[in-house]
């Protein structure tokens, strides 16, 4: 047994290279779907986006095999599945999402659930985002939408966290104290995360305490850990600012005194940059939104992902 662990570690970290290798971080996940017996045993799950793909992985730990569809560094607002997507999301034992307007851009998720025989009542689709008090978005064309950025407050988090245990005990009953014991060491850890960045961001003073971002991604971060937050446009639908959206937060940005910007790493850099030279305003640092970072770098789980923003947001309006 331990013998064939070390073995699939050793496979898996091989196959780690190819993927990186071979394609531009496409593929998270796919280097899993070669099968020997061991593998065959394994709940074959389907996640839309890689964050919600490491929260899985936290509680399905070695008995699950996951698919994440939108890849690093992609959008999962708009995506277009691949033919790999359709067939791995028609043979997966569960699916996850999730919901809150996210996966809605072209109708891309409802369709490829549509195609793989995954709809319906008794569908072993799930919504990560379940007990989340929805926040909605403002703008026009967009007012009474639900925002989806839910995982940005680690106590969502948590709430995803145990959403994923729930469904992985419905499915895989027989397993059911495995996903227990993971749900509690990794919420554990999330709650102390939580924690830490409400202890830290109190040293910020209250009037620099306001975000600037491509995207509105950080209203449930904001609302937890006490930030303003501001955006050049509010929901990822074109992902480049109009010059009207420029305009409007040039002139937030002046009004307000902003001192710094911040960049997401999953989002084209060229109207934040813009921004940054109608304003003479730095961007102070990369943040991680939409997609944790790519495998071996920073960001590349959950936690990191939010360590870093955490360090990155304090270090940027502190100094
Ligand atoms: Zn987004």
């Amino acid at each position: 047994m331990r013998e064939k662990a070390k073995f699939l570690m050793i496979g898996l970290f091989l196959l780690f290279i190819l993927v990186g290798c071979g394609t531009s971080g496409y593929g998270y996940g796919n280097g899993e779907t070669n099968g020997d017996t061991e593998e065959d045993n394994k709940l074959e799950v389907v996640t839309t986006y890689s964050v919600l793909y490491d929260i899985v992985k936290n509680i399905g730990g070695d008995r699950v095999k996951i698919h994440s569809l939108a890849p690093i560094g992609g959008d999962p607002h708009e995506y277009e599945p691949l033919p790999l997507d359709v067939q791995n999301t028609t043979d997966a034992d569960v699916v996850f999402y999730n919901g809150l307007n996210l996966e809605a851009g072209n109708s891309w998720f409802e369709n490829l659930l549509g195609t793989a025989g995954k709809k319906g009542d008794n569908a072993p689709v799930f919504r990560l985002s379940q007990n989340v008090d929805p926040m909605f978005l403002t703008t026009e064309g967009n007012e009474g939408e639900e925002d989806p950025h839910a995982w940005l407050d680690v106590q969502n988090g948590i709430k995803y966290a145990e959403n994923a245990r729930d469904a992985l005990i419905k499915i895989d009953p027989e397993h059911s104290d495995d996903y227990e014991k993971n749900a509690e060491n990794y919420i554990n850890e999330l709650e102390a995360l939580h924690h830490n960045a409400f202890e830290r961001f109190k040293e910020i003073p209250k009037e620099k305490r306001i975000l600037v971002t491509s995207e509105g991604a950080f209203k449930y971060f904001s609302k937890a850990y006490d930030f303003e937050a501001e955006y050049i446009w509010e929901i990822n639908q074109e992902n480049q600012g109009t010059p009207n959206q420029i305009t409007r937060i040039v002139d937030i940005i002046n009004e307000k005194d902003i001192q710094a910007l911040f960049l997401e790493t999953s989002i084209d850099p060229r109207s934040m940059e813009m921004v940054s030279r109608e304003t003479g305003i730095e961007i102070k640092g990369d943040v991680f939104t939409d997609s944790l970072g790519k495998p071996g770098e920073e960001g590349d789980t959950y936690i990191k992902m939010m360590e870093w923003n955490i360090k990155t947001i304090f270090e940027g309006l502190t100094n």
